[in-house]
């Protein structure tokens, strides 16, 4: 929704000098934050995880979290840690949505096949990114994330605590958004309005084809959630993960700072605490920078595809196919360049930045 269209107004022409002004995570992390990064690493193979809803190329703000990811699976590859690459695919995601009597349905990227026929630019970035960086990628979907071994005790412990994590999960109406799609015609409760919750499982309701049941032992794979409950499920598998000597690799997370601050106290930090986890035993998360347009506001791909936002911008910035499309691979080999930089001197990194930065950046190209 824009408030007030100000583009016939006056405009102010920018004078082209970055500033870093130290403040807050600048001050305290400007020098050496890979090598403390590195320190609270116990293991010697790193997973670093991203994660993307596969609805349409790469936006920009992905390309920026990507690029983050290996710039510092580089850097801390340089000490004894042998990081790779994790890809998250969300393809649960919402692709349509349907109100049938005063209820929302969705049906999933993974029902809808959208996420496959996104998934090609997704793989051609992180293969470029690995022949810039030598750092290798796996991916998985969430099927295979729920598939995980610790998912039904996690989600057990989430529904027997659902009076006190579901408020906070879902400020607005307090429903704790776990649910599962019918599986005769993927339509799925989106905010699990009628979803009734036991110790074992979860009952569902699908309009057409009526109650069916899902169990978290053995049936844990077909689960799917919002964003703030995955995020904490998410967290929780990453936490087991990594205080398991068995397991033979380590979790840090890298995503858009959108996600840092109030967001992680309250949706992550407060609800494992109350699930018995401590916000010390999480895993670090590191936080890529916000690409925002010239009132502050990050660049949003669900404006730019619903509401032909951004018509005044290059393309480039939109998402990756179009950037590669006029920039190439030495455009790419330049934002590479760019977002490494940002840890070599990570006063760069605990910031924003704006459109015209990268309009500077790319202006010759
Ligand atoms: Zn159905």
């Amino acid at each position: 929704m824009v408030d007030k269209d100000y583009s016939l107004e006056r405009r102010l022409t920018y004078d082209g000098v970055v500033h870093h002004p130290l403040g807050g995570g600048s001050y305290v992390f400007q020098r050496n934050y890979v090598e403390y990064l590195a320190r609270n690493i116990s293991k010697q193979n790193l997973r670093i995880s991203i994660g993307a809803q596969p609805n349409s190329s790469p936006h920009f703000g992905t390309l920026v979290v990507f690029n983050l990811a290996y710039a510092l699976g580089k850097k801390i590859s340089r000490g004894t840690i042998k990081p790779e690459i994790f890809f998250e695919i969300i393809d649960t995601a919402p692709s349509e949505s349907v109100e049938i009597g005063g209820i929302d349905y969705q049906i999933s990227l993974r029902y809808s096949n959208v996420a496959n026929s996104c998934l090609g630019d997704y793989f051609e970035l992180l293969d470029l990114l690995n022949s810039f960086s030598g750092i290798s990628y796996t991916s998985r979907k969430q099927r295979d994330f729920n598939s995980e071994p610790e998912i039904p005790k996690i989600l057990k412990n989430i529904v027997q605590n659902r009076d006190l994590i579901a408020p906070i999960i879902d400020p607005q109406n307090g429903l704790l958004r776990m649910r599962v799609a019918c599986s005769d015609c993927g339509l799925t409760d989106k905010k699990g309005i009628n979803t009734k919750y036991y110790d074992d499982r979860i009952e569902s309701y699908c309009p057409e084809h009526k109650w069916f049941e899902t169990y978290f032992e053995g049936e844990s794979e077909k689960f799917e959630y919002n964003t703030p409950l995955r995020n904490l499920i998410r967290g929780i598998v990453y936490t087991r993960d990594n205080q398991n000597k068995e397991v033979p690799f380590e979790w840090l997370r890298v995503t858009g700072s959108d996600y840092a601050g109030y967001y992680q106290e309250q949706l992550l930090y407060k609800t494992a605490s109350l699930l018995g986890i401590s916000a010390h035993e999480l895993p670090t998360i590191v936080y890529a920078p916000l690409v925002v347009d010239w009132s502050g506001a990050k660049l949003s791909k669900s404006l730019y595809l619903k509401q032909n936002a951004y018509k005044n911008l290059p393309q480039y910035l939109v998402n990756y196919k179009k950037f590669r499309d006029e920039l190439g691979e030495k455009g790419a080999k330049k934002m590479f360049e760019e977002v490494s930089l940002w840890l070599e001197e990570p006063y760069r990194l605990f910031r924003d930045y704006s459109v015209y930065y990268f309009l500077e950046i790319f202006k010759n190209d």
